[in-house]
């Protein structure tokens, strides 16, 4: 009888999602490394707003976007910017968003994404189990609320397609949101509740225990940057990272908002933005909350934090090289104490910026590079990267054991983008 080896993957990005790709496929046997130029969960993974958002089937381009989104761009402190500089930049990826909020796309883009955050919450929740860290997952319900009812309207579309999936969306009085979080300010009169959301307490802290978990079990962490995938004729053989080569059966590009320029080395072009997203936590915020609240016309998020009461939000367009701009924090701080008006303001505030990997259809890449023997894909997770990523690695695991995925990973499929 022949023995089977034992496969043999590396891993580029030890983010919220290459570390849970890594757990899934050490799980199955497989010996597995994992490559990154900086410690576990220090990239976008690090400072997210930690909401398990299973609800959010609504992908980011909306029919309509393109009447609302002037408005929000002429406004400074409004939730989208495209600095100047770089309009001709963002400009293709920006046509590929418009034509991706047209009905008939949203429709299939929202049964994609639900096949992805229906078992998301639970995914998290078996591995932090297996873990002994079921702490870190909470079932809180999100709270969204808005000035009045025709604030709300604005953003019906997504509702109608939640509550068509089957969400529990409550709807809120000014009293009955007081009843849940008594801090929200008489600015907010209108609200919806989705009790069945939950929230991670600390993400850095999920990533760290991952990252400890597969070290202690012998996963091996690379320190290096890769630059180049490594190609011998239709197989990806390795990585190339400076002076360095490393030899691997199968690489898994799991680099987040990075990912788009590793794989133009494999003849792979991908329209991967960044979308630059900002935090203050405030250590001492005056605000006791138990779960996220989101001021839903500001899309601003707010969740109770083990560090503090972060507010997180806006969508910065700017590439992935240029500084935080400062002024984007203002806002946060501004529009939090028109949420809650006894908000601190005064208090010890962390500042912090990532880098979220978005595809214009709101949809990751994940699933097997076809073109290329060897490679695979999970990275472009956008604003819902902590709640998909334990679904999509586990489903991706699965791919790599050579199993059929519990969800078809076609609607992922990189090749989306080359036709
Ligand atoms: C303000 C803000 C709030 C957010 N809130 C939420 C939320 O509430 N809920 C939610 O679900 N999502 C949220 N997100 C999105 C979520 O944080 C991201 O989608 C997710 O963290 C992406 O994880 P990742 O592992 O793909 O990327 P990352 O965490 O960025 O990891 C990628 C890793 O790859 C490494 N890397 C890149 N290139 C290379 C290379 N060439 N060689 C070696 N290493 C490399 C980087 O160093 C990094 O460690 C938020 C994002 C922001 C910015």
């Amino acid at each position: 009888m022949t023995q089977q080896a034992t496969p043999h993957a590396i891993i580029i990005g030890a983010g919220i999602v290459g570390l849970y790709t890594a757990y899934h496929l050490h799980r199955a046997g497989w010996r597995v490394q994992i490559m990154d130029r900086a410690e576990p969960g220090m990239g976008c993974s690090a400072g997210n707003a930690g909401a398990l958002s299973s609800a959010s089937v609504a992908p980011l381009g909306m029919p309509g976007i393109v009447r609302q989104a002037p408005r929000m761009l002429l406004d400074p402190s409004g939730p989208l910017s495209v600095p100047p500089h770089y309009w001709l930049s963002a400009a293709p990826w920006l046509l590929r968003f418009i034509r991706a909020s047209r009905p008939d796309h949203v429709a299939a883009i929202s049964r994609a994404l639900k096949q992805l955050l229906a078992p998301a919450i639970n995914s998290h929740q078996q591995v932090m189990r297996q873990l002994g860290h079921e702490d870190l997952i909470q079932i809180t319900g999100q709270l969204h609320v808005y000035p009045d009812e025709q604030a709300a309207a604005k953003d019906s579309g997504g509702w109608t397609l939640r509550r068509e999936h089957g969400v529990q969306v409550e709807t809120l009085n000014h009293q009955q949101i007081c009843s849940l979080e008594p801090q929200v300010g008489p600015h907010y009169q209108f609200g919806y509740f989705m009790p069945d959301q939950g929230m991670v307490v600390n993400p850095l802290r999920q990533a760290q225990t991952i990252a400890a978990a597969l070290a202690a079990d012998g996963v091996e962490f690379l320190r290096d940057e890769a630059q180049a995938l490594k190609i011998d004729g239709q197989r990806v053989t390795g990585i190339a990272a400076g002076q360095n080569s490393y030899h691997a059966d199968h690489v898994i590009v799991c680099a987040g908002a990075w990912s788009a320029k590793l794989l133009e080395t494999a003849d792979y072009k991908i329209p991967l933005e960044t979308q630059r997203g900002y935090h203050l936590t405030l250590a001492d915020s005056g605000i006791s909350l138990s779960r996220p609240v989101v001021a839903a016309d500001r899309k601003i998020f707010v969740s109770p934090q083990e560090a503090g009461l972060r507010l997180a939000g806006t969508v910065e367009f700017g590439g992935l090289n240029r500084p935080p701009t400062q002024q984007r924090l203002e806002p946060l701080l501004r529009y939090g104490k028109l949420l809650f008006p006894e908000l601190n303001t005064s208090s010890q505030a962390q500042s912090w910026m990532g880098h979220r990997p978005c595809l214009p259809d709101s949809l990751p890449v994940l699933g097997p590079a076809r073109k290329l023997k060897g490679l695979w894909l999970n990275f472009g997770h956008g604003h819902l990267g902590l709640t998909m990523s334990a679904i999509s690695s586990q489903l991706l695991s699965q791919a790599l054991c050579g199993q059929t995925p519990d969800v078809s990973l076609d609607p992922y499929a990189a090749e989306r983008f080359q036709a």
